[in-house]
């Protein structure tokens, strides 16, 4: 899926003498398939962007389109975004709240109207695409996993809603050089696999430099840079 953002901005606490712009008219365009990468300082606005793209937020001004759909108009039902767009956030710890891996990721698929059938075969699939042993791991809580699991888990969660388009803020934080490359192996093995958008934000340069095909620079609510990571 497309995504076009339009004079975008945010601002926090607006109208308070301490409010904070943390989004500043920024206008761009993801193409369908692609793999973006969003960097830039802590404070640039990377999780503000992201959580207006699943309809967290919503823009003080200006106005975004997935697939030429705006997920901005007024009274849109969250649903309809989340169908499209699956977030995996920066703390993915809070992202799961089940006693057992498996109700976990059934969640999202639970809120969507599917039956208990196919409810249990996308959990199954999104498990193993995450590489996590369906039968090992269902009854086990989240709670007693190691970081790197917790994010695939957290990662299968929002798969198992099967969107367009998938955004991972700050995927690898707090992981060992090894679990990081694990964690971005299996982005790219779902990116291809599954024909998604992917969008995946970091303060490192030197990951994303060698992991994505289109490169977004953030810096105080604007973009710096948007094009080849090489360049
Ligand atoms: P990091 O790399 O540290 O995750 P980021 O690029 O994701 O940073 P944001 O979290 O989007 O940055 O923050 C952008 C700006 O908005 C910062 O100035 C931040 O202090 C401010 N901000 C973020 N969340 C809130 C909030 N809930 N209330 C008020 N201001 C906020
Ligand atoms: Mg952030």
């Amino acid at each position: 899926m497309s995504i076009k953002v339009r004079n975008l901005t945010y601002i926090y606490d607006e109208g308070m003498p301490f409010e904070n712009r943390a989004i500043d008219d920024i206008s761009f365009d993801i193409e369908d398939n692609d793999f973006v990468g969003l960097i830039g300082h802590t404070g640039s606005g990377k999780s503000t962007l992201i959580q207006h793209l699943n309809g967290l937020l919503k823009p003080s001004s200006g106005s975004i389109y997935i697939n030429d759909f705006e997920i901005t108009q007024k009274d849109i039902n969250l649903t309809e975004i989340r169908k499209r767009v699956g977030v995996v956030f920066q703390y993915p710890e809070y992202q799961l709240f089940e006693e057992t891996i498996e109700k976990d990721i059934a969640f999202g698929p639970g809120n969507m109207g599917l039956d208990q059938e196919e409810i249990t075969k996308r959990v199954k699939a999104s498990m193993e695409a995450v590489g996590l042993d369906y039968e090992k791991y269902r009854e086990k809580s989240p709670f007693e996993l190691s970081g790197g699991q917790k994010r695939r888990v957290a990662i299968a969660g929002v798969i198992a809603m099967d969107p367009e388009v998938l955004i991972l803020d700050e995927p690898t934080a707090g992981l060992d050089p090894g679990g990081r490359e694990e964690i971005f192996e299996l982005i790219k093995k779902l990116h291809r696999e599954r024909n998604i958008t992917v969008i995946l934000s970091s303060h490192s340069m030197d990951d994303m430099a060698k992991l994505v095909k289109t490169l977004i620079v953030m810096n105080k609510g604007k973009i710096e840079f948007m094009g080849n990571p090489r360049e």
